[in-house]
């Protein structure tokens, strides 16, 4: 049987990932992996992630499965969260996936059901796993330009003139804030005139919401969808847990799918469930659950906005740390657009042999593509990993 099969390439995220830990550096510094870290280098437990989970464990009188749409209080609660009032209810359906993987897995196996094959628009660059997932599903991936690696911003002009040229059968995956791996993002102005292109084109919006809260906040990060919602006829969201609730192993993602109507909404929402049933059937609950009474609980709710903030602001102080350092130092404004960035990430723009040398000489690790955690920052090194940062380049 297996005797057909090559062997397949790892994500390079988890060579890197042991390549560090093998590596006996004290100073070494780990910008690399894609989860929020906090100063000692921990990605904490939420404490409202705690208090939600011992309040389950006291209340919990089952582990009976809990449906094929999953968790329905965590879908909700989603929902209000990432759309507000910006789209009649009757019109939107749900279903919770295990993560957000999971969750846009369940939405590009409905959307190759309803367009077999259908070209999926990804931003160049995106995250590593958009195109194969694409690939694995049977529709079909494409580019459309995104990152100016000189100006290290959005070329905006470039990918609007693209998104003009796209018809009703095309899918746009968009990402709704804190794009991965670039941190360069469009403003509220270049959302509005997203929105306006998607509705003129008829052209479809798929929004990847990984990261809400983790750029400028809850209200500030959902401008994309609410915007979208409030412009198009249909479109779909995949929502994440993992990072702003800091449920990454628990697999919390909720999969929200938007139609013309209530009759069209039912159609989406019973497809949903016969996907997931014949996928892994229902997804796992704990994660979801803990989201739901967060979220439900005022207390609690504005326990996990508190900490999440703090983790935002603590990562936009990190960002102007290292560009003020790299800026001190060089008295060149060139690495400015790391305290424009926003989210977990910035993309340097650097060429591998330097990225590499960064690995190798000074123990910087980072992905390949020059992809930094801005998470991993170590405050009380800002000023040597500027040094790093600035001799590698020279
Ligand atoms: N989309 C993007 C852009 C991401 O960065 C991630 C997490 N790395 C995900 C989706 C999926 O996250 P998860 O499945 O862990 O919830």
């Amino acid at each position: 049987m297996f005797e057909t099969l090559h062997k397949a390439t790892l994500d390079k995220i988890f060579v890197l990932m042991a390549e560090y830990a093998a590596d006996p550096r004290s100073e070494k510094i780990d910008l690399g992996v894609g989860v929020y870290k906090d100063e000692t280098g921990n990605t904490p437990i939420m404490s409202a992630v705690r208090k939600a989970e011992a309040r389950i464990h006291e209340n919990a009188r089952t582990k009976t499965y809990v449906g094929v749409s999953g968790n329905r209080g965590f879908c909700n609660a989603i929902v209000d969260l990432v759309l507000a009032d910006s789209v009649d209810r009757s019109r939107v359906r749900t279903a919770q996936g295990p993560g957000g993987t999971g969750a846009l897995w369940i939405l590009i196996q409905l959307l190759n059901r309803a367009k077999p094959g259908a070209r999926v628009m990804i931003s160049d660059p995106s995250w590593p796993n958009h195109w194969p997932m694409m690939e694995l599903a049977g529709l079909t991936p494409e580019h459309y330009p995104y990152f100016d690696p000189k100006t290290r911003a959005v070329d905006f002009d470039a990918m609007l003139a693209t998104l003009d040229t796209l018809g009703p059968d095309d899918i746009v995956l968009l990402h709704a804030c804190c794009h991965n791996p670039t941190g360069a993002n469009l403003t509220e102005a270049q959302w509005d005139q997203v929105a306006a292109s998607l509705a003129r084109t008829g052209a479809f919006p798929l929004l990847d919401l990984a990261y809400l809260g983790f750029g400028d906040g809850l209200e500030a990060d959902a401008y994309a969808a609410r915007k979208l919602a409030s412009s198009v006829p249909e479109m779909m969201i995949a929502f994440s847990g993992s990072k702003n609730f800091g449920l990454y192993r628990e697999r919390a993602g909720c999969a929200i799918a938007i139609a013309r109507d209530e009759a069209g909404a039912d159609i989406v929402g019973s497809q949903m469930s016969n996907v997931i049933r014949a996928s892994f059937s229902q997804p796992p609950d704990h994660g979801a659950e803990i989201i739901r009474v967060i979220l439900e609980d005022p207390a609690l709710r504005a326990e996990w906005e508190a900490e999440l903030a703090q983790m935002r602001e603590r990562m936009k102080r990190l960002r102007v740390k290292l560009a003020e350092a790299i800026r001190k130092q060089s008295n060149a404004t060139d690495y400015d657009f790391i305290a424009e960035h926003s989210g977990m990430f910035s993309l340097l723009g650097l060429e591998r042999d330097v990225v590499e040398r960064l690995k190798t000489e000074d123990g910087v690790y980072m992905i390949n593509d020059s992809r930094i955690n801005v998470a991993g920052i170590p405050e009380d090194r800002v000023d040597a990993l500027a040094s790093h940062l600035l001799a590698a380049t020279r």
